[in-house]
């Protein structure tokens, strides 16, 4: 599975990582590649390489997502 992590925070100042087939999934200029995962976690590690403040999408990565 592909995923996506959003250039653009939340208003909690969460950057949401998507999977490619998300409907939540950004516009491609608003969104930046991280990779190619088996699940989230690894996908929500990449993120947090770029945006300390990653979490993961509630509807297509709910496994990660805090909240
Ligand atoms: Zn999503």
């Amino acid at each position: 599975m592909r995923y996506y992590v959003n250039r653009n925070a939340q208003s909690n100042g969460d950057h949401e990582v998507h999977t490619a087939s998300c409907s939540f999934l950004p516009n491609p200029e608003n969104r930046l590649y991280l990779g190619d995962f088996d699940s989230c976690r690894p996908a929500v590690a990449e993120a947090k390489k770029t945006y300390a403040q990653s979490n993961g999408c509630y509807y297509c990565a709910n496994a990660c997502n805090t909240g």
